[in-house]
């Protein structure tokens, strides 16, 4: 029987903390800069007065952590979502600082969330939540401040009343405070796909180092929102075969492989749960279908799914994290015993942060791009990063994922250090 993970491998903040231990270590940073880094800029916790449909009050509480603005305004998502803690937030915004670096996009790293649950609020309720969660920090947003992005939970209604809220506070139509927004407010084309996309890149980059074709991969993928089902469509396009997808409610495997537009359609039209899906596959649990036979295991919903107690179990001979932080720390080095290719969070899934940079461009420039030229520009700068990180572990004979932390940590510390401190 397997030991249950311990606490502090399920705390997200303190995996975040022991790989930038171990990357600013590596990477021999001075004691004041690591100082300096380790920790957030700035938490704000709000208390969101809100009037439910039922005529009762009810208190939310709000986070906002602005991790780093050395290298750029604060970026990063608004998740909604009933498990939300303070130190899921600072983990998220850090790892965004390290995300941006990592692609070299001139943003910092910030993260938001309210403890709330999506699903059993009225359109009504997210809306005036969203408007107050905004209000409250309007002050500490802006183009050049922190600008926010859907996450898990949220999405382009709630960056639309993200960016009208601002508006109204600031007395003019400032679109480039939020990314994510539909494309009819600012939005870019190819955002909704960008993270799904992002993956699929760096899978395609992957299996050329290995040596291995599309049409003979094999590709499990948990989580079936934004990024699930966008990577599970366009890697379908683009001749991979998706044998296991999973959401909250359970996971099926199927070896002849998914019609992904089919199971969209199932899904998100007509609102039916992904395990029920009629055509075939064996049913099992959300976990254990990242556990599938398979080239290539895609974990693309939420933290601490692959730890200690089951990293044995991984199977594929790649692992590309949609989602943040879905390999525990400890878990890292029995993915790497077993020569599983990883590419870590911080750059499988940049993606969607690289878009939302080229909507923040474009909304500023008042000057829209066509999709192509969005999806080259993003599979241009994804390569790239991919090639650097690949480089940077080749060269240090660190794994990828502490490859990626210190390329990133490399950017911010000379960019801190050319600043200097403010006092
Ligand atoms: P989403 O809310 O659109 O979808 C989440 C999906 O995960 C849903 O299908 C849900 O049913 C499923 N899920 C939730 N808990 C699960 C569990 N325990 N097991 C299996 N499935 C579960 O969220 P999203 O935007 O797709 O984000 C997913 C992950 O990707 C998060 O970690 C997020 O931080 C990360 N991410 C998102 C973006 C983006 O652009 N949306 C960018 C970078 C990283």
């Amino acid at each position: 029987m397997p030991l249950a993970p311990a606490p502090e491998e399920m705390n997200v903040y303190q995996n975040a903390e022991a790989r930038f231990e171990a990357a600013a270590q590596k990477l021999g940073l001075e004691e004041g800069l690591y100082r300096y880094l380790k920790y957030p800029s700035k938490e704000i916790t709000l208390y969101i007065p809100v009037g439910m449909d039922s005529g009762h009050l009810q208190v939310f509480i709000g986070y906002r952590v602005l991790h780093s603005t050395v290298r750029g305004p604060g970026k990063g998502g608004i998740r909604f979502a009933p498990d939300v803690t303070i130190d899921e937030v600072r983990a998220l915004a850090s790892w965004m600082t390290w995300k941006c670096a990592v692609v070299n996009i001139p943003f910092g790293g910030a993260k938001g969330g309210v403890i709330c649950d999506p699903a059993k609020l009225s359109q009504g309720e997210l809306e005036r939540i969203t408007r107050r969660y905004t209000a409250e920090l309007a002050e500490w947003l802006g183009p050049e401040r922190d600008i926010p992005a859907p996450d898990v939970g949220t999405g382009e209604q709630v960056m639309a009343w993200v960016m009208d809220t601002y508006s109204m506070h600031n007395r003019q139509a400032t679109t480039a405070v939020v990314t994510g927004k539909p494309v009819e407010l600012g939005g870019s084309r190819g955002r909704r796909e960008a993270t799904g996309r992002g993956v699929m890149i760096c899978c395609d980059k992957a299996i050329a180092k290995l040596g291995l074709k599309r049409d003979a991969c094999r590709v499990v993928i948990q989580g079936f929102g934004n990024v699930g089902s966008m990577a599970a469509k366009l890697m379908q396009q683009a001749g991979y075969r998706i044998v296991g997808l999973a959401d909250i409610n359970g996971g099926l495997y199927n070896e002849k492989g998914f019609d992904i537009p089919k199971v969209i359609d199932w899904v998100y039209t007509q609102r039916k749960p992904l395990a029920d899906f009629p055509g075939g596959g064996t049913k099992m649990s959300k976990l254990d279908i990242l556990f599938q036979p398979c080239e290539i295991a895609i974990p693309a919903a939420i933290e601490n799914q692959i730890t200690e107690r089951n990293a044995n179990q991984v199977r594929a001979r790649i692992l590309c994290e949609g989602a943040n932080g879905p390999t525990t720390w400890q878990a890292d080095a029995i993915i790497e015993g077993k020569g599983v290719f990883t590419i870590p969070d911080i750059l499988g899934n940049a993606g969607g942060v690289t878009v939302s940079y080229f909507e923040w461009v474009q909304d500023r420039q008042g000057f829209f791009w066509r999709e192509q030229e969005v999806n080259e520009r993003l599979q241009d700068i994804m390569e790239h990063a991919f090639d650097e990180v690949v480089r940077y572990a080749e060269t240090h004979r660190v794994n990828n994922r502490i490859a990626a932390y210190m390329l990133a940590i490399d950017r911010v510390a000379r960019a801190l250090r050319m600043r200097g401190i403010y006092a």
